[in-house]
């Protein structure tokens, strides 16, 4: 049997929503739900005078439980509770000492109790409580000792209508609840930065939908496996991501053959941003988002993001603008996309690279070579948004 048959599940940020609380509770409280439903075991998650509990009916498997609500955004903090019927202070008292013996076998630690009397008729009130409990814990242990300022050591007792105690707090990803701030449309390739931006846009508690450009036969079978793999690695902390794959070869072609090729990139991620946003519209999302950080390569200075900006309407997220690179790559880790991002297959626009790419381009310059091109470009747009291979990623 489990010794924790319950968690106490924190959050923060959306106690202060006022009269929308309940809004951003019942969210949360979904997709516990949901995160638990894939764990070995059974739950009932129900939310209590403002805070969240999860009870196991039965066996459950912890370690998968404790991951899977590390992934829940929103959650702060995931206490792992050992309930028990209320017996008196004696039991309680043996129960306390059981429980700090199988927590600290280091006694060597400062503590301090911690009472919360939610039912009122218990016999003794909380500062009762925390003294009696202290002493029993200082008579059992002796080499532990009492910080009430700064201890090593909290011990929450809980009197409700069972007894829970806990002392441990596993953190949370912290956020806000999925589905409670609208959707997005991510522009997600095959590289580090993108899958990063989505999860952090997505901790906000907004919904993704992706779109990915391919260009065959210049880019593989796996490359595109590789960005379903990416989606599906982001999926776990965002819920099912619906993915559109969209052949990108025929526009770089003719972009190739009519434009500078020191626009190229510029030019092509102008069209981009274009497909992106139709579908983004089509879905209802509200702004886009990119993997874009200043300064990282030659498409990425801020005259070029001006330059990619000017061809949407639609607000351009991009959480990722001001950090480093070894920062990104850091939180690419965190959520385990960056072994699959390093793989080596090249996404579409490695390959029409130009040796020499514009870094500083001009909005009128670039917006003159694309006068070159004539109706074509438009006929193309149209087949490659006619042509878009959906999957639902989850
Ligand atoms: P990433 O690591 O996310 O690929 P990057 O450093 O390689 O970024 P770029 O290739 O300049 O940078 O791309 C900048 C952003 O444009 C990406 O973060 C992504 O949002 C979008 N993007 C680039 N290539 C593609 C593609 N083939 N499909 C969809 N979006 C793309
Ligand atoms: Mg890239």
């Amino acid at each position: 049997m489990n010794t924790f048959k319950s968690f106490l599940l924190k959050y923060a940020e959306i106690g202060v929503k006022g009269k929308n609380r309940y809004v951003f509770e019942d969210a949360l409280v979904a997709q516990i739900k949901h995160a638990l439903e894939k764990v070995d075991g059974k739950f009932n998650v129900r939310k209590v005078s403002g805070r969240i509990y999860a009870d196991a009916e039965g066996d459950y498997d912890y370690d998968e439980a404790v991951a899977a609500l590390q992934k829940v955004f929103g959650l702060v903090g995931i206490c792992p509770l050992v309930q028990f019927d209320d017996n008196g202070f004696d039991d309680l008292a043996d129960r306390v000492l059981k429980y700090m013996d199988m927590m600290y076998p280091d006694k060597n630690k400062t503590f301090k109790v911690f009472t919360r009397r939610a039912r009122k008729n218990y016999p003794m009130d909380s500062p009762e409580v925390n003294m009696a409990i202290g002493e029993k814990i200082l008579d059992a242990y002796p080499q532990m000792n009492v910080d009430v300022h700064n201890p090593d050591v909290k011990l929450n007792i809980e009197i409700r209508e069972k007894i829970n105690i806990y002392s441990e707090i596993i953190p949370g990803q912290g956020g806000m609840p999925l589905g409670t701030a609208g959707k997005a449309m991510l522009l997600l390739s095959g590289g580090i930065d993108s899958p990063v931006a989505g999860y952090m846009v997505a901790k906000r508690g907004v919904t993704l939908e992706a779109t990915y450009f391919h260009a065959p036969p210049y880019t593989s079978e796996r490359a595109k496996q590789k960005v379903v793999d990416l989606a599906k690695k982001v999926s776990e902390y965002t819920g099912p991501i619906k993915l559109n794959i969209v052949n990108f070869t025929d526009i770089q072609l003719y972009i190739y053959e009519k434009c500078p090729h020191d626009e190229l990139t510029i030019i092509m991620r102008r069209y981009m941003m274009k497909i992106a946003e139709h579908f983004a519209k089509e879905s209802g999302c509200l702004g886009l988002i990119t993997g874009e950080s200043i300064g990282q390569v030659a498409s990425q200075t801020m005259q070029s993001m001006l330059v990619t900006n000017e061809v949407c309407t639609l607000p351009v997220y991009r959480p990722l603008v001001a950090f480093d690179k070894q920062d990104i790559v850091d939180i690419a880790c965190k959520i385990d996309t960056y072994e699959t991002s390093i793989l080596p297959y090249e996404d579409c626009c490695t390959i029409f690279v130009a040796e020499h790419p514009a870094t500083k381009p001009k909005l009128s310059c670039i917006q003159k070579s694309e006068t070159h091109m004539d109706e074509k470009i438009d006929e193309l747009m149209k087949q490659a948004i006619e042509t878009v291979e959906v999957i639902e990623v989850k």
